[in-house]
């Protein structure tokens, strides 16, 4: 199994840290999240401080997850939808955010439009849209080159939402599949990006309720889809330690 993100970065604690209360200056944050659980996962440490400290969190999630189990016959894709998106809402009220900040998009699990679809422009639309709403000084992303085609797909439509837009965003990017499935093309290259590392302290507890929160991802609580999609012991290790790792692009 590879793990390049490791491997490139033997020793994370080499990596520039910020302090917890670095989110302070994030302001007002959104999170894209192409599938509920990337929340929890990539970024539960810093929702969790960003509320400690009174900082405004929304939540995009970008697709309805309803692909994970999909030869469920008690969790038909409606029903599993529905089951992700309350368990995505329990994760975020344990990291303090409630439902009324969280919003669904429910694009189809495994083919939200990258660049090359045909609805592309009008996801772009949608985010655009999201985006004048919300005016979120600081929006969290999932890598760029996540080895994920839905995770790669919110980041373009985000990103082209945000060229259209007048408001100037910070973007941090976090990985999630960078971790376990990196080849050497995926990870950070440029010279103009920068690596943080999040001490998230205290909100390490809250984060990993808020993962557990996500249990059709993690335990048997779909038993009728033997190939159905989980969390892997091997693939949460990398969740579970008092930091996350922020990408920049330093302009
Ligand atoms: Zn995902």
């Amino acid at each position: 199994m590879s793990n390049s993100l490791q491997v490139s970065f033997a020793d994370v604690s080499e990596i520039e840290s910020w302090e917890a209360e670095t989110v302070i200056s994030w302001g007002k944050t959104l999170v894209v999240a192409p599938h509920p659980d990337d929340e929890s996962l990539g970024c539960g440490g810093a929702v969790a401080l960003l509320r400690k400290f009174g900082n405004e969190v929304t939540v995009l999630a970008v697709s309805d997850g309803a692909l994970s189990h999909p030869n469920s016959k008690k969790f038909p894709p409606a029903k599993l939808r529905d089951l992700r998106e309350s368990e995505m809402t329990d994760a975020l009220e344990i990291l303090g955010v409630s439902a009324d900040k969280i919003t669904f998009l429910r694009f189809r699990d495994g083919s939200v439009p990258g660049e090359l679809s045909d609805d592309f422009a009008a996801a772009v639309t949608i985010i655009r849209n999201h985006l004048a709403k919300i005016s979120p000084q600081t929006i969290l992303l999932p890598w760029r080159r996540d080895p994920h085609l839905d995770h790669l797909a919110s980041w373009q439509i985000v990103k082209a939402a945000m060229a259209d837009s007048r408001d100037d965003y910070r973007v941090l990017e976090y990985p999630i599949w960078l971790w376990e499935r990196a080849e050497n093309a995926d990870l950070p290259r440029e010279r103009n990006i920068k690596i943080h590392r999040l001490k998230i302290n205290d909100a390490t507890v809250q984060k990993q309720l808020a993962i557990r929160a996500h249990a059709s991802q993690i335990t048997g609580l779909i038993d009728d889809d033997p190939g159905g999609f989980h969390l892997s012991a091997e693939v949460l290790a990398h969740f579970d330690v008092p930091f996350e790792i922020y990408f920049e692009e330093i302009k």
